[in-house]
């Protein structure tokens, strides 16, 4: 027995499908949906932390990348800041910084629409 609300397979003598829907009465518990939305909510800000993981760490990765850079060059030439790719240094700063910054607003924006829907349902 397929459920209608969340397509799950459900045993046929089962009552209720663990989202929450009834088969009898065809209703859907409440608790069960605020349970999903704080599922939800926590997914957001895992996948949320995974981004910030991964913003910082590709904006490490650009930034040891050019100081390694600068460095080579300094071997070469004794100078060091001549060689330092200032547009990638400065593009692995903006990763971290604006990156993680829009990243965070867009995850505060998911959440906060979940709540606005949440109240409306
Ligand atoms: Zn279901």
């Amino acid at each position: 027995m397929k459920c209608p609300n969340c397509d799950l397979e459900n045993l046929e003598s089962a009552i209720k499908c663990d989202c929450g829907y009834y088969f009898r009465t065809n209703k859907i518990e409440k608790k069960s949906i605020d349970k999903i939305q704080k599922i939800t909510v926590k997914s957001i800000k895992n996948i949320y932390v995974t981004g910030l993981i991964g913003f910082t760490i590709i904006g490490l990765i650009i930034i040891i990348h050019s100081l390694i850079k600068s460095f080579e060059g300094f071997l070469e030439t004794g100078q060091i800041l001549n060689n330092l790719p200032l547009d990638r240094f400065l593009l692995g700063i903006s990763i971290i910084l604006f990156g993680n910054l829009i990243w965070a607003v867009i995850c505060e924006g998911l959440t906060l629409l979940l709540k606005i829907y949440e109240k409306k349902g």
